[in-house]
């Protein structure tokens, strides 16, 4: 075992979680043994809330001001420890070391924009009557929680750390299972960061630990972030208690390309989409509409795609299930009529046979009603439809369940605000392959890929994350005058 047995982080401390029950943390580049994971019990979490819940009075009353200050130095850690952060989640996910080092690059511009936040949340205050004034001001909520997936181990995180924190809150963190080394690294710096003992704690885990924050009395707000089923199951499970909840799903998202599009840069931008981070990215291409003829098009995405190379440029996928999962879709693809262009099945890397690799697979003439057109593959997998208009890869886009992202390659500029208009999606790329707002813009999408109100990132979740407090007040001391007058 690489590293040491995972402990949870309470009160400033890495201390063991009072149960034997561990996983396995198996790295996917090689199916070496990492660590072991605890899988902490109802007593564990109380543990952190109450840590949580005594370090929230100083916390929250410190000035906004002050609060960030940990920040502007825990970015400059991020930068400093940016190569050991990369390689973790290198090797807790699979990621290539490219994708790690943009991944914690994401994480310092995520806190950069957290240590903006007190430009962000000035008041409001008006003389509502004869010397009568209304004020609003953001309150933090108490002790907040944020479950992660394991797709993006250190980023994820930091979607909630440095904002919900910086706002006044105190959190507990429930890592994802399969990749639960990062978090511990981002505690360590956190605390040499100055954060007070308390404001952030760990709860390893699974579904027990989640459904225990759910359900917990003192805990305020629930973030999620994850597939689908599990945001519902959150989602409902944590509203029914009257907590305030925003959980982020599944996603399925639709790449139209126009005959018109400049064939190299598409090309690029569609396999680099669909194969990037293995095709485990929530923003991932993971299903194309060729509108007209665009088989030109479509050739340079194989070549593209044939430059993919497992091991080189292409991470491996997160476990053997999943690898399993994604070439049974292909296959079932195959079987229903489609044609494997570019087939990913079946990869072994040398000297990593353990390793859970799959190549990119290119799949075309794909009839909407087919599964890899429907569901989430989250493997390095695209699924090519064809259609003779516009609106008919629009009514495709429209009739998936999902809306995280949706992306049109044209050089017409009305064509690709139709789009815009007419996609169901929260998140729209014109000639960009993979639509992630940058801060200060926020991260959301639609319909099955979120549930609950605003977004997760940027300014929108400032909402999420504290409360509105109303304070009107007069101070002119003659009697008798109504204060509307
Ligand atoms: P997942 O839903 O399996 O797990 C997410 C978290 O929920 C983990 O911490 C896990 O321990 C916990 N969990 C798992 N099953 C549970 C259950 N039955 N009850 C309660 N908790 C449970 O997701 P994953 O496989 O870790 O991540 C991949 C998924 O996340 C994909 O669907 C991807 O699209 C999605 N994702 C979405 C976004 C977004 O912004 N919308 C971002 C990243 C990932």
């Amino acid at each position: 075992m690489k590293y040491k047995a995972i402990q949870n982080f309470i009160n400033g401390r890495f201390v063991n979680a009072g149960t034997d029950k561990t996983m396995d943390v198996i790295s996917p580049i090689d199916g070496n043994l990492l660590s072991t994971v605890p899988m902490s019990s109802n007593a564990d979490l109380d543990k952190a809330v109450k840590a949580a819940q005594a370090a929230f009075p100083a916390w929250s009353k410190t000035p906004i001001k002050e609060r960030v200050q940990v920040f502007f130095k825990y970015k400059t850690l991020l930068e400093k420890h940016l190569k050991e952060l990369a390689e973790l989640c290198s090797e807790e996910n699979g990621k290539t070391y490219g994708e790690s080092v943009a991944e914690i690059e994401k994480c310092v511009e995520l806190t950069e924009f957290a240590t903006s936040l007190p430009q962000l949340i000035t008041g409001e205050i008006l003389e509502v009557s004869r010397g009568v004034e209304c004020r609003t001001e953001h309150a933090p909520l108490g002790v907040v929680a944020s479950i992660v997936p394991f797709n993006f181990p250190s980023m994820v995180p930091n979607w909630t750390i440095p904002n919900a924190i910086a706002l006044g809150n105190c959190m507990i963190m429930k890592p994802s299972e399969k990749v639960p080394l990062s978090c511990g690294k981002l505690a360590e710096l956190l605390k040499e960061a100055g954060l007070p003992d308390g404001v952030f704690n760990i709860v390893h885990g699974d579904v027990e630990i989640v459904e225990a924050i759910c359900d917990h009395p003192n805990i305020e707000a629930v973030s999620f972030v994850g597939s689908t089923k599990v945001a519902k199951i959150v989602y409902k499970r944590a509203t029914s208690n009257y907590k305030r909840c925003l959980a982020l799903g599944g996603a399925k998202n639709h790449l139209m390309v126009l005959p018109d599009a400049i064939p190299a840069m598409t090309a690029q931008n569609v396999a680099a989409s669909m194969s990037g981070c293995a095709g485990q990215r929530c923003m991932a291409a993971s299903a194309m509409i060729g509108v007209g003829n665009v088989d030109a098009i479509i050739d340079k995405i194989c070549e593209e795609a044939r430059k993919i190379i497992p091991g080189e440029n292409l991470g491996a996928v997160i476990n053997k299930e999943s690898k399993d999962r994604i070439e049974r879709y292909i296959s079932e693809a195959e079987k229903d009529g489609a044609k494997i262009l570019v087939d990913g099945r079946n990869t072994k890397v040398k000297g990593k046979e353990n390793g859970t690799y799959v190549g990119p697979t290119v799949i075309d003439f794909v009839k909407p009603e087919m599964s890899v057109a429907r569901e989430e593959i989250f493997g390095p997998v695209i699924s090519i439809m064809r259609t003779k208009t516009v609106d008919e890869a629009l009514a495709i886009e429209n009739a998936n369940p999902y809306g995280n992202a949706a992306s049109v390659f044209t050089q017409n500029g009305g064509m690709a605000r139709y789009i815009i208009d007419h996609a169901s999606a929260g998140m729209i790329g014109v000639n960009v392959g993979v639509p992630v707002p940058r801060e200060p813009f926020s991260f959301g999408g639609w319909n099955e890929s979120k549930f609950g109100v605003g977004d997760i990132t940027g300014k929108s979740s400032i909402e999420f994350w504290t409360k509105l407090k109303k304070s009107t007040t007069k101070w002119n001391a003659e009697a008798g005058i109504n204060w509307m007058s």
